[in-house]
């Protein structure tokens, strides 16, 4: 496996990759728990903070910490892009022979990343998940929608997605180059990665709650992702069309019969709520199959469109020397971000 040596020569072990969007209120206990917890690993790494194009002083605070961390790396998205977007620019970027994905908001222990790396490294693993073994802190509906999101998203894409496995997990190079050679654009991180097949371990924590701040995944986002994760993995729901048609059918068929036996008794003029109810039930089935399909056409429509999902404004990793970014030097490495 080769590992990439870093501006200063020294060669990057592990990057751990930090999505954030506006996390001012968490960011200065993060850096406090996150700092030692890699320092005390012993050996060469980078943390690559991906600041998703943050409003409030998230990158304000991130190049005052990187003065007295040089081992943090800043990568500004010139907007926001999603979370999983973001994760995309920091795995993409990342040039550790392992890499870690972590929230920014300290849900997700960042001592286990020792027992992550150790655990890859003794067996020889290409990806070790996060599991979390205890939801306690989370409300009661984020437990049953999570409940809900791991049974359905299993049954479409297999038991290989391990449940409650959030995008808190260990990832080796050579999976961080075969996700980076995937073309898929709506990505799913954790659904895309149990796909791949490469020998996998697992730790349990404990999720933590929120120290500070709010959740950036409010109901619209949940249901995003769910949406893309099954659209994602599946055509299954396509065929809830043809299911619904069928049965549409057998129902027009009983209605038939119905109607055409009270125009033999010529009780034909009060039929006004079955046929109102008719009217509203194969225009709803109609409607639900279109939206479906909707689904399916907007994604084809995004991938022939193909279209980088974030740009990146700043990467402090080119900066031409070490230490905080020139704020008059041009953006020149504003290009695109990666095809996804
Ligand atoms: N995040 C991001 N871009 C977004 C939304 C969220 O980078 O558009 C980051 C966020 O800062 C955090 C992580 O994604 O580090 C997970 O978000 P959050 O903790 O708000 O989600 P929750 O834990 O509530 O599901
Ligand atoms: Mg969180």
């Amino acid at each position: 496996m080769s590992e990439a040596p870093d501006t200063a020569g020294e060669t990057i072990v592990l990057s751990v990759v930090v999505p954030m969007f506006n996390e001012e209120e968490v960011l200065p206990a993060l850096v406090t728990r996150l700092h030692p917890a890699l320092a005390a690993l012993g050996v060469g790494y980078e943390v690559v903070a991906v600041d998703d194009g943050s409003t409030d002083r998230t990158g304000e605070l991130l190049t005052a910490f990187r003065l007295g961390w040089p081992e943090l790396r800043i990568i500004a998205l010139r907007r926001n892009s999603g979370h999983q977007a973001a994760l995309t620019a920091g795995l993409e970027r990342a040039r550790g022979a392992y890499v870690v994905s972590i929230d920014a908001d300290l849900q997700d222990p960042p001592e286990k990343i020792a027992d992550m790396l150790e655990l890859a490294r003794r067996d020889g693993l290409d990806i070790v998940y996060g599991i979390r073994a205890d939801r306690a802190s989370d409300t009661g509906f984020k437990r049953w929608t999570a409940g809900l999101y791991y049974r359905l998203v299993r049954r479409l894409a297999g038991p290989a997605v391990p449940a409650h496995a959030g995008d808190f997990r260990l990832l080796s190079r050579a999976a961080v180059d075969a996700l980076a050679a995937l073309p898929d654009q709506q990505r799913v991180y954790r659904l895309l990665v149990p796909w791949l097949g490469f020998p996998s371990g697992r730790v349990t924590y404990e999720r933590a709650p929120r120290p500070a701040g709010r959740s950036k995944y409010p109901l619209g986002r949940m249901v995003r992702l769910a949406v893309d994760s099954v659209t994602g993995f599946s055509a299954a729901p396509l065929r809830i069309a043809t299911w619904l048609g069928a049965f549409a059918f057998l129902v027009c068929l009983a209605l038939m019969v119905y109607t055409l036996s009270a125009h033999a008794f010529d009780h034909t003029v009060p039929g006004w709520t079955s046929l109102f109810t008719g009217v509203l039930f194969i225009g709803a089935v109609q409607l639900v199959c279109v939206g479906l399909l909707g689904e399916y056409v907007g994604r084809i429509y995004t991938a022939v469109q193909n279209r980088p999902t974030y740009f990146v404004g700043h990467d402090t990793a080119l900066d031409p020397a070490r230490g905080p970014a020139d704020p008059t030097a041009p953006l020149s490495q504003g290009s695109p971000g990666g095809r996804t």
